[in-house]
């Protein structure tokens, strides 16, 4: 079993899709291992985010994570990192397949309502920048 750290992000919290994406984890088999509400500082951020410095989208980037109640959250299934970015679909939600969470929640690339580790070691960073191991259960 794989675990990978899924997070709805601000936009689809305060637009009031949370439920709707939990019951959909549910219902695509993942375990939730984990889960909390909290928000995000500007410093937490800009490290989470830290390898996309560079990047002109940077500074927004950051702010919008940190603009609002976050769903952070630990999720188990036989490839659980690519199984949750299939689900989320695109990264631009224009681009986004029908049925995905960025389709249905999205409103734009930068406002793109869920975020999924992209590799086992970044899986790894993020859970443990995110969660003690008592919060795994
Ligand atoms: P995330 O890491 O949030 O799960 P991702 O892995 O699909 O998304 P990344 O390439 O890691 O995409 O980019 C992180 C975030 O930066 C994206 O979710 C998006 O909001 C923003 N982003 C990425 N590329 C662009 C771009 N070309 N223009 C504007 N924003 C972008
Ligand atoms: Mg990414």
């Amino acid at each position: 079993m794989e675990r990978t750290y899924a997070m709805i992000k601000p936009d689809a919290v305060k637009a009031g899709n949370a439920g709707n994406i939990i019951a959909r984890i549910e219902a695509e088999g993942f375990r939730i291992v984990g889960m909390k509400q909290i928000r995000v500082s500007l410093a937490q951020s800009q490290l989470f985010y830290v390898v996309h410095e560079a990047r002109p989208f940077y500074n927004g980037l950051t702010e919008f994570l940190a603009s609002g109640p976050v769903v952070a959250m630990v999720l188990e299934k036989d490839n659980a990192i690519k199984a949750w970015r299939d689900l989320m679909g695109a990264t631009n939600p224009a681009q986004a397949a029908e049925g995905t969470i960025r389709k249905l929640y999205a409103t734009s690339i930068d406002e793109n309502a869920a975020h999924g580790s992209d590799a086992p070691e970044t899986a790894a960073q993020e859970i443990a920048f995110f969660f003690t191991t008592a919060e795994l259960v």
